[in-house]
């Protein structure tokens, strides 16, 4: 095995002293059969040197040569396993370039609320799950947005309902709801009592514990106030529990990961406990996909532990964490996005500063003395402004050169025009996601107004241009785990409704497989192994079933990812 990766490694050395001109069959030597030929399909490469080609050959986990179906023949052995793509486009695996990766598993252990059309609909099913589950249990749903349903619930403060209802069919059952937004949850009277909310109970740093005129909790609460019922949440689960909870949810997540032709995904956000698991998986071989994990916790816990929690390429390539997440504001849909002027549809409020920051500087120079790269959570033109100046004063404070690190800001979605081109000119990542451009849009003009949101949101095309790297991704669980839907939106802008959200802020078909692609590996340190199909880098490739490159842009969302290929291996075959 390991006289095999070095000679493999030799082979690429030397392709990459001997100058091969492109078109030309690049990779290692023939004569050691490949593992796995993927042949005749419209390769496209996301690589300069050689862009379009027929075929590709893996040979212990890694693209041996890339080429002609003639030239890749060469390669075919008895016991390689030939993928015949039959003129379907080749692609490299999909970088999820922003997601939970455990809270897609666990999405799919609880109560799915993300097509529900009304509050009675998901009152409903907690009825019903109530029905079923033992007195006492708590009952976990997900998903839920109020701006998807049909009518306005009566009683309701900001169209969001009071919890009467949802409590008179759960009295046994403590209920906790997650908003689709993540920045929000709403729980039952049963829930609010075990927490001690009561009308007195005052509003924690960074949230809110929403009322109704005469002062009674709702049920609603939003950003860290969801906090106050966070012991409930993981209370009552034994070890054993807790770590077969996690297998599963990892397990459901790579599934669902690798039916979507997402072959690496940046876990924005875990714990020291999670890397522990997810190591513990990459040693055993068993994580289903490549994570790039995110850490979120304490700048005092980070201080101690950092030097014990950095891995590159982990595991066969399986688990790296070399970086860092911070949150410093809510989300846009929720009135949580720190902005620099009031919403246009609440004049009382310019959002929330979920994270002093102080704090987020704390961690900026943690990160840049011990080399992490850091990631941090801004929506608002506030939230983004203040997160690159206190970037730009943790390097000036350390004397470190910050380009280098690749910091990122995760969502970027609200930009103040003057702040546009500082992405580009500090070396700051923008790690977006397209889809929730076009989910957001129907309502993003009434909460910004139609001058800051055609200048400022979802700002997809200007900081390309200003030649900032730009990523995309799906924040799952907030939105489904599917790369063709948000490349669609990169593409076309084009909202559910029907209506298009400020065109000019596409991007071009190839610019969008490069977001997905070799930007999100770059935005990872991680372009030397993957984003695109070139000899030497991970044998991850991807077969669509339509050309989402050249077919009519109203077909794209139907594409459908038919054969995912992990480190030369057929992981998902539709
Ligand atoms: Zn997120």
């Amino acid at each position: 095995m390991r006289r095999n990766a070095l000679a493999t490694l030799l082979a690429f050395l030397t392709f990459a002293a001997s100058g091969c001109a492109p078109g030309d069959s690049v990779g290692g030597d023939a004569e050691t059969p490949a593992d796995l030929v993927v042949t005749d399909g419209r390769v496209v490469t996301m690589d300069d040197a050689t862009p379009e080609a027929e075929a590709v050959a893996v040979r212990d986990g890694r693209i041996v040569a890339v080429g002609s179906a003639d030239e890749i023949a060469a390669y075919v052995g008895d016991d390689t396993e030939v993928v015949d793509a039959a003129g379907r486009l080749v692609i490299p695996g999909f970088i999820e370039g922003h997601g939970h990766f455990t809270g897609l598993g666990d999405s799919r252990m609880i109560l799915d609320l993300t097509t529900a059309t009304s509050w009675e609909e998901i009152v409903a099913m907690v009825e019903e799950a109530a029905a079923s589950t033992p007195a006492g249990t708590l009952i976990r749903g997900r998903g839920w947005h109020q701006e998807k349903w049909t009518d306005t619930p009566e009683p309701n403060v900001d169209g969001v309902p009071l919890h009467d209802d949802l409590s008179a069919v759960s009295s046994e059952h403590p209920v906790y709801l997650t908003h689709a937004s993540g920045h929000a949850s709403f729980v039952n009277g049963l829930a609010l009592e075990m927490a001690g909310i009561d009308d007195g109970t005052p509003d924690p740093a960074g949230g809110t514990i929403v009322r109704d005129a005469s002062g009674r909790a709702t049920g609603l609460l939003r950003e860290t106030a969801s906090g106050l019922v966070g012991n409930l949440r993981a209370g009552e689960m034994t070890d054993e529990e807790r770590a077969e909870r996690f297998r599963r949810q990892v397990e459901l997540a790579g599934g669902e990961a690798l039916a979507h032709g997402v072959t690496a995904f940046h876990d924005a956000g875990t714990g020291f406990g999670t890397v522990d698991g997810y190591r513990a998986l990459a040693d055993a071989g068993e994580l289903p996909i490549r994570l790039y994990v995110m850490l979120r916790v304490s700048n005092a816990s980070l201080a101690e532990n950092i030097g014990d929690y950095r891995m590159e390429e982990y595991g066969g390539g399986f688990l790296t964490v070399r970086s860092i997440k911070r949150s410093i504001d809510g989300a846009l849909g929720s009135h949580g996005a720190w902005l620099l002027e009031p919403y246009e549809d609440l004049p009382s409020s310019a959002g929330l500063n979920t994270s002093p920051v102080d704090d987020v500087e704390e961690t900026a120079r943690i990160a840049a003395e011990n080399g992490f790269q850091l990631n941090v959570h801004a929506i608002g033109d506030r939230a983004n402004r203040e997160v690159l100046d206190l970037y730009q004063r943790a390097w000036d404070a350390t004397g470190i050169g910050g380009s280098d690190l690749r910091w990122r800001i995760e969502h970027a979605q609200h930009l103040h025009p003057d702040d546009i081109p500082r992405f580009a000119g500090m070396g700051v990542v923008a790690s977006m996601q397209g889809v929730h451009g076009t989910s957001d849009g129907p309502w993003v003009p009434e909460k910004l107004g139609d001058e800051r949101a055609r200048t400022g949101a979802y700002m997809w095309r200007d900081l390309w241009d200003s030649g900032a790297i730009v990523t995309n991704g799906t924040d799952v669980p907030v939105e489904p785990i599917d790369p063709i839907a948000s490349y669609y939106s990169m593409v076309s802008r084009m909202m559910n409704n029907g209506e298009v959200f400020y065109p000019d802020q596409a991007l071009d078909r190839v610019e969008s497989l490069r977001a997905y692609t070799i930007n999100a590996a770059y935005s990872a340190f991680q372009e030397d192994v993957m984003g695109s199909i070139t000899p030497g880098k991970y044998g991850d490739l991807v077969i669509l079933s339509a050309d989402i490159l050249t077919i009519p842009e109203e077909e794209i969302p139907s594409a459908e990812v038919d054969v995912t290929i992990l480190g030369g291996e057929v992981a998902y075959r539709r």
